[in-house]
């Protein structure tokens, strides 16, 4: 009898043990189906010798074993890939399902294989309608995949649908999900490359052909032409007839990089983001497994996809926090790509204007190979930074900008070239109030205020979502029209602009505008072809764009992020002005920044007007070195929450109460979180601050595995926090 050990999911068990019927094979990383009580559930094949100590349960005996009942027919899960699962389990703290499930996608893409029917929408007018028919019709616009994923994403049962097939609402499609995506082809539209382009290109070029790891830091100023030269890495790996996998930020950001993919290799890439329909979901995960998706541009999410032969990846705005994730799996993109770069020995390109500290510290001890751009491509020059002191140039009452950026927009629309201004914050105003008993809108869910969103008419919370429309009156004292909105926010700067420059021709660029690829795509060809003259957005507009019209950036008020003491604060201002610095005169013509502030001497700003990054970034690496903060020490948090308040507090005074007493381990708190109310939780923190060489994962599991916590407590660990 043979026994295989299976990591299932559905499931805080572990790893459990099955039997395989005679003439099943299932080598490890084989995916299955197998019985769990009374239902049938998913797993992964695993090596005993692969799990983390924890994971394994002891042996079950043999005649209690029951049978794995299906093998899948799609390829195992890679050796490189199970380590890397097994890795980010035990570094994160993660449970091993948790991470694996994260490499698997729906069971239809892992069941159908070849022909596969999928069901769309007709666009014919009911006859009758029931409410769930009309909710169907509501949810599956535009959607098209198989009838188990259209009842799931509709919220009704697959009879509703098959109803509405028979009306004629839905009808079917015959698609084949294994058709592979056409080629990049390496040598479709090869650039000349800059002499310092073609030096750090060679080197990414040889660590690919070599299939060695290597992790590049790429730091190159804004407009230095690092996709170009990264560019260089993804043909050689395609020449080696392998795959490339390519991680951005934002989705937002992909519509431009697939445009400027399909100019250099003359095809499209394929792209995972949460956004993609079932169907294209489906073909897109098999196709990466079986071989047929050559370069994969993505999310954070893409990481664990199983690459069938992997030979390049590449981490785009490499600096940029959206690649922490900070919910389920709690983890960094960043560094576990480098991680899986290592599993896999292929090279790793971190590429960044602005790398995190983190990042160059590695380059520094000689971990990271770090290749600079010094220069901008095509002679065009950084544009000229300058501060505006508020506490000598304010604004008009009730106005945020102040007299030189006025004069400086007004001269660049006389001369038809495009601004940007730059304001971290979406929506009308952050704060509204009622002027007559000084009422304040906050989120029933969440400890935070509702922010006012006026061109969609709403008061929303930005953690939880919870939206209603600004009251006719006070909801404390009752009087009418007595709203008024505090400080602002993207779209008051708009409407400050417009008030301004009439005829201008301004664009809210946020989240909230920018939802889909197809919205970015819309923006960027609207900004290309000068039908905009001012966008006003948020962090969302710092990077990757290039509109070589684009001469004048603002940055309405730098001092924003640096209040609330952050330990990354300052580094991370400077990231992002920088980087939005950075999108002004790309083209022929020079450009010009000027940065709002009440602080011209602090040091981050000082560093921007002078230029003196490096300066910066020493002065930086100190205070953290000092502090012992990350890279020099290990940061860790407890969170802990509950519906109930007390009970959550409570539990974080139990886990506090058990904190172990080791040298050289800091323990702080428990206490309220920064959003001590977040989603209708309550939440506090512990916080760990440790030594390098400090074993904190292994302190934090023997910590917590003691403890036992009512049913509503839930208990998150967050290794690499972003805050502290
Ligand atoms: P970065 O990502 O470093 O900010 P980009 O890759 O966006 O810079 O490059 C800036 C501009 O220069 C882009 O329009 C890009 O197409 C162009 N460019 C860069 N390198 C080359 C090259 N070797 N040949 C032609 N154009 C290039
Ligand atoms: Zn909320």
């Amino acid at each position: 009898m043979t026994r295989v050990r299976c990591i299932v999911f559905n499931s805080a068990l572990g790893a459990l043990d099955y039997r395989l019927p005679p003439g099943m094979d299932a080598p490890a990383g084989s995916v299955v189906v197998v019985p769990l009580g009374p239902r049938q559930i998913l797993g992964v094949v695993w090596d005993e010798g692969e799990l983390p100590g924890e994971e394994g349960n002891d042996p079950w005996p043999e005649h209690k074993l029951r049978a794995v009942l299906e093998v899948l027919p799609v390829p195992a899960l890679p050796a490189p890939l199970r380590r890397l699962i097994a890795w980010a389990a035990d570094y994160y703290l993660a449970p091993l399902s948790a991470v694996a499930r994260m490499a698997l996608s729906s069971s239809a893409a892992l069941k159908g294989s070849g022909t596969v029917t999928e069901y769309r929408l007709t666009g014919e007018e009911p006859a009758r309608m029931t409410p769930q028919r009309l909710q169907a019709l509501d949810l599956l616009h535009g959607e098209q995949a198989t009838m188990r994923e259209l009842a799931e994403i509709a919220g009704v049962s697959e009879g509703v649908l098959r109803g509405m097939v028979g009306q004629g609402l839905l009808e079917p499609v015959l698609v084949d999900s294994d058709r592979p995506y056409p080629a990049p082809d390496p040598h479709f539209a090869e650039p000349e490359l800059a002499e310092q382009q073609a030096e750090a290109a060679a080197e990414m070029v040889a660590a690919v052909e070599a299939h060695r790891f290597q992790p590049f830091l790429l730091d190159g100023v804004t407009g230095s032409g690092k996709t170009e030269t990264y560019f260089e890495a993804v043909a050689a790996a395609l020449e080696a007839g392998r795959q490339v996998l390519v991680l951005l930020p934002e989705i937002a950001l992909t519509a431009a990089f697939l445009g400027r993919f399909e100019a250099r290799f003359g095809t499209q890439p394929v792209t995972w983001h949460s956004s993609l329909k079932a169907s294209e979901r489906r073909r897109a995960w098999r196709q990466v497994a079986f071989g047929g998706a050559k370069v994969v541009v993505g999310a954070r999410s893409a990481l664990f996809l199983p690459f069938a032969d992997l030979g390049l990846i590449v981490v785009d705005e490499a600096h940029e926090i959206a690649f922490k994730q900070d919910d389920g799996v709690r983890y960094n993109a960043r560094d576990v790509a480098v991680m899986r770069g290592h599993f896999e020995a292929v090279p790793v390109v971190l590429a960044s204007a602005t790398p995190a500290l983190e990042s160059l510290q590695m380059a520094e001890a000689g971990r990271y190979k770090r290749l600079v751009l010094p220069s901008r491509f095509g002679g065009a020059q950084l544009p000229r930074i300058e501060v505006v002191n508020l506490t000598e140039l304010q604004p008009p009452r009730g106005r945020w900008l102040a007299p030189p950026l006025v004069e400086a927009l007004q001269d660049r629309l006389g001369k038809g070239e495009q601004s940007l201004l730059f304001l971290n914050r979406r929506g009308y105003a952050p704060l509204t109030l009622c002027r007559h008993c000084g009422f304040r809108f906050k989120c029933p869910n969440c400890s935070a205020w509702l922010v006012e969103h006026r061109l969609s008419q709403r008061l929303a919370c930005h953690h939880c979502g919870h939206e209603v429309p600004p009251p006719p009156v006070c909801p404390e004292c009752g009087e009418p029209d007595c709203l008024v909105a505090c400080g602002p926010g993207v779209e008051r700067i708009a409407d400050e602009v417009g008030e301004l420059l009439p005829g201008a021709r301004v664009a809210v660029v946020t989240s909230d505008t920018l939802a889909s690829p197809a919205a970015a795509a819309e923006f960027v060809a609207q900004a290309e072809s000068k039908a905009i003259d001012v966008i006003v957005g948020t962090q969302l507009v710092t990077k990757g764009f290039h509109f070589p019209e684009l001469t004048l950036v603002g940055v309405v008020d730098a001092d924003m992020g640096l209040d609330g003491g952050d330990l990354r604060a300052a580094e991370r201002t400077y990231q992002q002005i920088a980087q939005v610095a950075g999108r002004a005169g790309r083209g022929a013509k020079p450009g010009e920044v000027l940065i709002q502030t009440r602080h011209p001497k602090a040091a981050v700003i000082a560093a921007l007007a002078s230029g003196e990054r490096d300066a910066f970034y020493a002065a930086e690496t100190e205070a953290r070195r000092e502090a012992g903060a990350p890279p020099f020490g290990r940061w860790a948090a407890i969170i802990v929450s509950s519906e109930d308040e007390a009970e959550a507090r409570d539990a974080a005074r139990a886990i506090g109460g058990a904190r172990p007493d080791e040298p050289g381990v800091l323990i702080l708190g428990p206490a309220p979180a920064p959003l001590s109310l977040l989603r209708g939780r309550y939440r506090y923190r512990l916080l760990i601050a440790a030594r390098r060489s400090a074993e904190v994962q292994k302190l934090i599991r023997a910590w917590l595995a003691q403890l036992r916590f009512p049913q509503g407590v839930r208990v998150a660990v967050d290794i690499d926090p972003y805050s502290f």
